[in-house]
């Protein structure tokens, strides 16, 4: 089955955090936004934790982390496997561990 595959793929372009008007493959990107980054040292941009193609200005970081796709689906990943929030958020206040009551007279009425 012939998939337009190869053409989703060359449509995905990268946009330059440093400068919209360096468009790019997103082949090419990593390489690319290393070198620019180094041109642009002055602005220090910050580079997201989540994918380091993610450069944005220390005044837009809440902003990024908000939007930032890559975030949001780790954050899905993580909830899903883990299926509590506590990991995503770092809330550490767990339960205590398993405090199962085996009642022995519990009555389970099966008469
Ligand atoms: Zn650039
Ligand atoms: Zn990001």
């Amino acid at each position: 089955m012939v998939t337009k595959e190869n053409e989703r793929m060359s449509s995905k372009m990268f946009t330059c955090p440093y400068n919209p008007v360096h468009v790019m493959k997103i082949t090419r990107a990593h390489h690319h936004i290393v070198n620019c980054r180094k041109a642009h040292a002055h602005k220090k941009f910050i580079i997201c934790s989540y994918n380091a193609l993610h450069h944005y200005a220390p005044e837009d970081e809440a902003k990024h982390l908000e939007t930032c796709s890559d975030r949001i689906a780790l954050i899905d990943a993580a909830y899903v496997s883990y299926g509590m929030k506590s990991v995503v958020t770092g809330n550490l206040t767990m339960p205590p561990p398993a405090q199962f009551q085996f009642d022995d007279d519990e009555n389970w009425d099966s008469d």
